[in-house]
């Protein structure tokens, strides 16, 4: 496996392996990996003959407030489980690497960034867009794997690859959850042991939702008052969005009839969590 930190070494190792006629998964992550990341490391596997995982904290999709800083960096447990993979590339650059002195070109999905974490995260979706960008000029995947986990995120992502004609598909991975249903995640590691039993209610909020669709309710607003009568059950919690939109545009909907996007954020503590569930169309 090898380890890439520069541009130059990344697309060296990468033009290698297309030499080679390989075809090309990109798996982009923020690193502190956990079962989550590895499901889409498997996904790429699965569809492609060379796999190239990015480990990358992005500076430019933390707001001044929140957790670049305390973000957990665990380089060598990450490329010791990639390994174990039989990744082909890792690509670990520096924020300098990316964002030369001077950079100033962004990617803006205008419209669809403002919504669900685009509300209570501004500039996050600019952040996310901009470097995934990049990281598609630089690898030149011919896939790309991203979790459901990140919705909003996929949603923009999505769209961006449509409406700029990147020449690769995206594939979307079902979360990857613990036994108790918590969706797992990178910030899951900043829990106490009471925050972590606070965070069950957001799953648990979901299901109850799930249920209540499966015994016949269509239209939104019942759904989501269910939705918050559960979360109620835990006080302490700040709940950012419980919503039900189209997964495409994330603009609400009225019913689910057509399929919909059931999406919570909310900070546990310190922490901010998010979790959703797809209805498939009725
Ligand atoms: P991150 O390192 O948090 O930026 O995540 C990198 C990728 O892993 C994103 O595409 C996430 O959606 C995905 N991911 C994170 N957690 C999970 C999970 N629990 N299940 C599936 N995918 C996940």
């Amino acid at each position: 496996m090898l380890i890439a930190k520069t541009i130059a070494e990344v697309r060296a190792a990468v033009a290698k392996l297309r030499g080679d006629k390989k075809c090309i998964g990109l798996v982009p992550t923020m690193g502190a990996l956990h079962e989550g990341h590895l499901s889409l490391v498997r996904a790429a596997k699965a569809h492609c003959s060379a796999v190239v995982v990015t480990i990358f904290v992005n500076p430019t999709q933390f707001g001044p407030k929140e957790d670049f800083a305390k973000y957990p960096r665990t380089l060598d447990a990450d490329c010791a489980l990639l390994e174990k993979e039989a990744v082909d590339v890792v690509f670990g650059p520096d924020a300098a690497e990316i964002y030369p002195p001077g950079a100033s070109a962004v990617v803006e999905v205008a419209g669809i960034s403002d919504r669900l974490d685009g509300v209570s995260r501004p500039g996050h979706f600019v952040g996310v867009a901009t470097v995934v960008a990049k990281l598609f000029n630089i690898v030149q995947p011919d896939h790309a794997f991203f979790g459901q986990k990140d919705a909003a995120q996929v949603a923009v992502l999505r769209r961006m690859v449509r409406d700029l004609h990147f020449n690769l598909e995206l594939i979307v991975c079902p979360i990857v959850r613990e036994p108790d249903g918590v969706a797992m995640s990178s910030r899951n590691r900043y829990l106490s042991a009471d925050e972590r039993q606070q965070a069950l209610v957001l799953h648990r909020a979901l299901r109850r939702v799930e249920a209540e669709i499966a015994a016949g309710v269509v239209e939104s607003q019942p759904l989501i008052d269910a939705g918050f009568a559960v979360l109620a059950d835990e006080p302490e919690i700040r709940v950012d969005y419980f919503s039900i939109v189209d997964p495409n545009t994330l603009e609400d909907v009225p019913d689910v009839t057509a399929g919909a996007l059931v999406a919570v954020a909310a900070a546990v503590g310190l922490t901010r969590l998010i979790d959703n569930v797809l209805i498939p169309p009725r």
